[in-house]
């Protein structure tokens, strides 16, 4: 029988453990830590006396990108449940309160209403979302990063 090591109990390392062990390797996993799943990990954490399960990493995923990942889920009898996807941030220190989940929630501080820096901010993003979809469609994804630097959004923003 083979012997293969891999390094690392993510939900890279850890799946391909589990399809290699069904193929007949003798595998080994070597994890650092001093728990399993890397980013995946759910942490307890307690709010005002109430206690809540908060994930540090795989929160989401869809049927067209992951399909790797839901035969694995599969496989173990993993449930999963629709869900909405948004960010939602808020910083007390900077007074900052942002959902982009609709104009109610974007405009979360009404004061936004009649700031014209928020109002360049939001330009700012629908400007990104155009750029990102053009230059998405003419290269691979993988490029996003790389061509953002040439457009110039607004740094004080
Ligand atoms: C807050 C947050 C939210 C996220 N939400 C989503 C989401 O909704 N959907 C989604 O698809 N993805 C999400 N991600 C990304 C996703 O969690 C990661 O892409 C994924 O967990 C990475 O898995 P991995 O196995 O590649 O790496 P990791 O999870 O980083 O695992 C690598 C493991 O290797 C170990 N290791 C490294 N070096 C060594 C060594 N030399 N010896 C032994 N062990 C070693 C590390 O300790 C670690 O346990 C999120 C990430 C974060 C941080």
């Amino acid at each position: 029988m083979k012997k293969i090591a891999v390094i690392g109990s993510g939900i890279s390392g850890i799946s391909a453990v589990f399809y290699l062990n069904k193929m007949n390797y003798d595998v080994s996993i070597y994890e650092s830590n001093n728990y399993f799943g890397g980013h995946t990990n759910t942490q307890e954490l307690e709010i005002d006396g109430v206690k809540s399960p908060v994930d540090t990493g795989f929160l989401v995923h869809n049927d067209r990108n992951y399909p790797n990942l839901i035969d694995f889920f599969n496989e173990l009898g993993i449930k999963t449940f629709p869900s909405e996807m948004s960010f939602s941030v808020m910083s007390k220190s900077d007074g900052i309160t942002w959902a982009g989940s609709n104009l109610l929630t974007i405009f979360a501080q009404y004061r936004n209403i009649f700031s014209l820096r928020f109002h360049k901010f939001l330009m700012e993003v629908l400007r990104y979302m155009v750029l990102s979809k053009e230059r998405t469609t003419k290269v691979s994804r993988i490029y996003i990063l790389k061509i953002l630097p040439e457009p110039r959004f607004a740094s004080n923003l």
